[in-house]
């Protein structure tokens, strides 16, 4: 084995370790390192003294788009575009870096981390498999989340428009996103 391999063998693990300690899932790892699953697992089993949870990950571009998750969704999205476009970062170490920025913000605003490291990556996917756009809010100019193709010149974000349901109990809103997700998986079902 040349060394250059083993170099770039450490930094797959490092990065496998650091997406792991950010709560990644084994499909995150098996996409984007080339270690064997098998060290996957032991790694995962290392970091977070568990096996790794089983079962398929979310796939619907829906949950993106609800309005707690797509406030979320836009602030951890415009950071890591920021980064690969600004910044010009290679894309895991932007993912990672973004994800982290995004956590902190989200502890500064006492808020609840509504993205998970594992729905953070699902989102890139999408990104980059245009199956998602960002549409400009002609209130704020911000950038938000929307599905592709979305026409977006009366496009009004949810922050500014906050649906009605927005000021409800916590209880409620987890209700809610527990519905939700419910749907999503018998989305699956179907699919
Ligand atoms: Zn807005």
């Amino acid at each position: 084995m040349s060394q250059k391999s083993l170099v770039e063998e450490m930094q797959q693990v490092q990065l496998a370790i650091e997406l792991i300690e950010l709560g990644a899932r084994l499909q995150v790892l098996e996409t984007e390192t080339d270690l064997s699953r098998a060290r996957l697992i032991r790694l995962f089993k290392e970091v977070r003294g568990m096996s790794p949870p089983k079962g398929m990950l979310p796939f619907s571009t829906d949950w993106f788009i609800t309005w707690l998750p797509n406030v979320h969704a836009s602030l951890f999205y415009n950071i890591y575009r920021s980064l690969i476009v600004e910044q010009e970062c290679e894309r895991m170490q932007a993912f990672v870096t973004a994800y982290r920025l995004y956590s902190e913000q989200v502890s500064i605003d006492q808020a609840e981390p509504v993205l998970g490291l594992t729905r953070a990556w699902t989102l890139v996917r999408f990104f980059e498999s245009d199956l998602l756009q960002l549409s400009t809010c002609n209130s704020c100019s911000g950038h938000f989340v929307a599905h592709a193709h979305t026409p977006d010149q009366d496009y009004v974000c949810g922050i500014c428009m906050p649906p009605s349901r927005a000021g409800k109990t916590r209880k409620r809103r987890e209700r809610e996103a527990e519905e939700a997700v419910s749907r999503e998986v018998s989305l699956k079902r179907v699919g």
